[in-house]
């Protein structure tokens, strides 16, 4: 039997940080993974998807071009060869990462691996000891318990269809199913986004949501709200979505993307002694150790912030402090975000609604605007930023953006905001101009009434 420093479970962005950390500083360290080598960000997530939302942002220079004197002759989409391009892509990242792990000395474990004990992992027959065990497994789409669920995709099958539909409907209203709204809606599918509550991105500040449903709205896409979808039939071939009002629709794809549940069962891990919450994300503790000492988590299989980039950091806390006598942990304060959506969110700190409960008393700072760019080439888009502040403190607790640009933005933001930045501070900054990004400097004067609107649509209601 092998025997290891430490064996992550999962090659995904978080696991093959730290299993590289781990390699790199001497340690004698494997990964397990049961598919490719890249996750769920580089192979079926972030990556995939950024890459078709620069397909769907070509549409729109092409359009716009026109307004800058340029005359295009009537352009014609490939679905097809863009799916081969970005898998030429996922190819490559894949090899990177590939080789990234070898030249660290870490082996791949190929196969499922399944906990035997708590130092003990099984991977295609063999088993291999090691003195910590990883938890990196990530996350997979939920499926709802509804007739005829089988016959909708998830996201992973939406980046690869075989052809676009002439129809859609995304089922839910989060991160997924606005940023591929806004894919499809461009590349000429008719997208109907069908939602339970009243309002897209909850948890996003409400007045960056309703401006993304108004954008989104003008872009063509059909947003219905209020309603479950109770069953898909078939109809000759065809889908119906049937929802809980009573109506019946027919599309040619349906799309649900309602949440992602974590990749922790039928793996030994309960076994094991390790506890998973209701929802099967392990539990961890602060140190992301779980109930069994020698097994720790990240990432999405913990479910906590899932994004990419706080896998990593997790993964190389835990490296540093294993194999670098470096101990290190995660600071979870102040993450930005970003939606590629259309227009693209960028958010970072408090919404308007979560400031008020923290601090009670609230400057709200707010710009709605039509970007220059939009100017001659006659696009109709419009911009909003918003800046939250702490009264008492003058501190900048919440900044929030949709427009062009919005994710590039807000990373910087999320800098002085990590830095403690006062709206006075803000105002001292010289602007760039012209820029979209000059309004976070230049918006003096807070608005007035936002307590009453936030009050109207709060960002955060009922969970599933
Ligand atoms: P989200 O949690 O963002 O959204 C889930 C959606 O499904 C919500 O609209 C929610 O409605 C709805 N929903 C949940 N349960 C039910 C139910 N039982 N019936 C009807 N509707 C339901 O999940 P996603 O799948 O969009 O994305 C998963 C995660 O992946 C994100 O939270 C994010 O962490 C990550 N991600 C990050 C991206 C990025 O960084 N750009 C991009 C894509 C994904 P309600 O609002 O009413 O709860």
């Amino acid at each position: 039997m092998a025997e290891y420093d430490l064996i992550v479970i999962g090659a995904g962005s978080g696991g093959v940080a730290c299993a590289r950390r781990a390699g790199a500083r001497g340690a004698r360290a494997a990964i397990c993974e049961e598919v490719r080598v890249g996750g769920t960000c580089v192979l079926r997530g972030c990556v995939p998807k950024k890459l078709l939302v620069y397909a769907a942002h070509a549409a729109d220079d092409i359009a716009d071009a026109a307004g800058y004197g340029w005359s295009v002759p009537a352009p014609s989409f490939d679905w097809a060869r863009l799916i081969r391009n970005k898998n030429a892509e996922l190819d490559r990242l894949n090899a990177i990462y590939e080789k990234m792990l070898a030249d660290a000395a870490v082996p791949v474990l190929r196969g499922r691996a399944t906990l035997i004990d708590a130092r003990t992992v099984e991977v295609a027959g063999e088993r291999h000891r090691a003195e910590r065990i990883l938890i990196a497994t990530g996350a997979r789409a939920w499926t709802p318990d509804i007739p005829g669920a089988g016959r909708a995709i998830d996201s992973d099958r939406a980046l690869d269809l075989e052809a676009l539909p002439k129809r859609m409907t995304i089922v839910g209203g989060g991160y997924i199913a606005v940023e591929f709204a806004g894919i499809f809606s461009k590349l000429g599918v008719e997208v109907t986004i069908v939602i339970r509550g009243d309002r897209l991105l909850r948890g996003f500040d409400a007045d960056v949501a309703r401006h993304l449903e108004d954008e989104m709205r003008r872009d063509g896409v059909d947003i219905r709200k209020g309603r479950r979808v109770a069953a898909i039939r078939d109809s000759g071939g065809v889908p119906v979505v049937e929802t809980d009002d009573g109506a019946a629709r027919e599309t040619d794809c349906v799309f649900f993307a309602l949440g992602r549940v974590p990749n922790t069962r039928g793996m030994g891990l309960e076994e094991a002694g390790v506890r998973l919450r209701e929802n099967g994300a392990v539990a961890v503790d602060e140190a992301l150790r779980s109930s069994a000492p020698s097994i720790y988590a990240i990432g999405d299989c913990t479910d906590r912030r899932n994004l990419t980039p706080v896998a990593i950091a997790e993964g190389r806390a835990l490296a540093e402090t294993w194999f670098n006598d470096n101990p290190r942990t995660v600071d979870y304060e102040n993450i930005a975000t970003a939606v590629f959506s259309r227009p693209p969110i960028g958010a970072v700190g408090l919404t308007e609604d979560e400031a008020r409960r923290a601090y009670g008393k609230v400057a709200v700072y707010r710009s709605s605007f039509r970007p220059m760019k939009n100017t001659l080439s006659g696009n109709p888009g419009r911009a909003l930023m918003k800046l939250v502040v702490d009264a008492a403190t003058d501190r900048v607790v919440g900044c929030h953006l949709i427009g062009p640009d919005a994710p590039e933005i807000v990373q910087g933001v999320a800098i002085a905001l990590k830095c403690g930045a006062t709206k006075a501070r803000f105002d001292d900054t010289m602007a760039i101009h012209p820029t979209a990004a000059e309004e976070l400097v230049t918006m003096y004067e807070p608005v007035a009434g936002a307590a009453e609107q936030a009050a109207r649509t709060p960002d955060r209601v009922a969970s599933r």
